[in-house]
């Protein structure tokens, strides 16, 4: 049962041949068992998810189910959840529990779905392989020596050791495409704007976005009817219509249902300089991916975006500027980490955020403050927001020429743990194909397309503003013919 897709899972909870508390009841057993070795959740509380299933069973009883009702889902623990301890990784959080949902948990909730547990997560999301977690790092099941990806490795690791049919994650210059991509699921960034904000722990406000983490874009496209959609809450939120993302996934059908599909390949990509970035079994795995696209009828076109290379360096200037900003709210005052011993309140101040943050937190709040600060803010920040508008027009001249664009997810697959965690630039670089998307505000995927001695390999496909249906069709083709997305990590029974 377990093994199934959400489709799949909803018509056995509709025909009864399961209950939702029989099947949350069924996963919480298995995160009992395996979540000691995986470390994919932070907060699992038997007592509320079986209370949401005994709910979500009155509601399939008397026939008002919709889709997702009944259906567990891990939440990352960037989202607050009321009543559920909300700690975004960190110890700063640690004992928070928070007196609101964010819109996604609540739309969830009024979807009918149940909350499984809050999955790990890099510190405030900053990371590439979860190991910044204060929670401790996450395992990835393919393969428990190496990482999950970051930062939504737990909601990656819960769903690929089937400790959850599908999550929630947020990606910030990668951290839903990422994951995925190392752990074999496919993983969806939207436009920035889609899905609300409100209630999700802020990382980098203008670069942050949540959206579904699946198995399959089938599932992902479930995920996203439900999480999608205007909120008055949040400023940066979109209001547009409503789009039923299920049901454009058959938009083209036939023999060569990508006919006339135009994929651009950055050259920045794939050319011969700059390919020594992305490790050669990789590659083969994407090429590979291209070929079948081109059985689908695509045709591939070579693209530019020259101010690529320069994403990495805008992004590491204006995330860490946006953190230091929205993180100057944990100062141990109304909630959060506060110091036991201090001697006034600037000394209360200093001690709780010393000692409530880690490394990697403190780094990033060190260089945000830096770049903003009088004399250095033009030099940086102001520099690295006319990159990321370069970087932006890029974008907009490739969708001349193509409809989707096409490339890795990751440099590599999944790394051993502890072997990057020393080297801060060598982490960042992990995403060094995902961060551009997130600078422009693009919808962004990550989808399974092989193994490579055993690790999983991702293909990201990049569409236009608002391309979301239209990427998940792309996707669901290829997952209609191949069936690398339904392989999983079978070593831990
Ligand atoms: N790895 C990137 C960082 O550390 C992106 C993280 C994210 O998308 N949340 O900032």
């Amino acid at each position: 049962m377990i093994t199934h897709g959400l489709k799949a899972l909803a018509q056995a909870l509709a025909g009864k041949r399961i209950s939702s508390v029989e099947l949350t009841q069924l996963y919480l057993d298995r995160i009992d068992r395996l979540n000691p070795v995986i470390n994919a959740f932070i907060t699992v509380d038997a007592g509320k998810s079986l209370a949401q299933a005994r709910a979500a069973d009155a509601l399939l009883a008397a026939g008002k189910g919709g889709l997702l009702t009944g259906i567990p889902l891990a939440q990352k623990d960037i989202f607050c959840a009321k009543g559920w301890r909300t700690t975004c990784g960190s110890k700063m959080l640690g004992n928070f529990i928070s007196p609101y949902d964010a819109t996604v948990i609540a739309k969830f909730d009024a979807a009918g779905a149940v909350n499984l547990g809050k999955t790990n997560m890099d510190e405030f999301a900053m990371g590439s392989s979860n190991e910044t977690s204060f929670f401790g790092p996450v395992k990835n099941p393919w393969d428990i020596t190496r990482v999950p990806g970051g930062s939504s490795g737990g909601s990656a690791a819960a769903v690929a050791a089937l400790l959850a049919p599908a999550a929630t994650g947020t990606d910030t210059g990668g951290s839903i495409r990422q994951p995925a991509a190392l752990c074999n699921l496919t993983g969806l960034k939207p436009t920035y704007g889609v899905v609300s904000r409100y209630g999700m722990i802020a990382f980098a406000s203008s670069l942050d976005q949540a959206g579904p983490m699946a198995r399959s874009a089938e599932d992902c496209a479930l995920l996203l009817n439900t999480m999608a959609g205007f909120d008055e809450r949040d400023s940066t939120s979109l209001d547009r219509p409503t789009e039923d993302y299920s049901a454009q996934l058959n938009a083209t059908a036939g023999d060569k249902p990508l006919a006339g599909l135009k994929i651009g390949l950055p050259k920045e990509f794939f050319g011969a300089d700059e390919r020594t970035g992305c490790s050669p079994d990789v590659m083969q795995l994407v090429e590979a991916a291209l070929a079948e696209y081109r059985k689908l009828g695509a045709e591939t076109v070579e693209i530019s975006l020259p101010n690529m290379k320069r994403s990495v360096a805008a992004y590491y200037v204006i995330a860490p500027a946006e953190a230091s900003s929205n993180l100057s709210r944990f100062d141990g005052v109304r909630y959060g980490y506060r110091a036991a011993e201090y001697s006034d309140l600037n000394d209360m101040y200093s001690k709780s955020r010393a000692q409530g943050f880690g490394a990697e937190v403190k780094r990033r709040i060190l260089i945000g403050a830096y770049v903003l600060s009088h004399g250095y803010y033009d030099a940086y920040y102001l520099q690295a927001q006319r990159i990321r508008r370069l970087i932006a027009n890029d974008f907009v001249a490739a969708f001349k020429a193509c409809d989707v664009i096409m490339g890795p997810t990751s440099p590599s697959t999944a790394f051993k743990l502890g072997e990057k965690a020393a080297d801060p630039v060598q982490m960042y670089l992990s995403d060094i194909y995902t961060i551009a998307v997130n600078l422009a505000g693009l919808p962004g995927m990550s989808i399974p397309c092989g193994m490579a001695s055993g690790l999983p390999a991702g293909l990201q496909l990049i569409g236009d503003y608002f391309g979301e249906a239209k990427l998940l069709n792309v996707a669901h083709r290829y997952q209609q013919v191949t069936g690398w997305h339904l392989q999983h990590a079978d070593g831990l029974a």
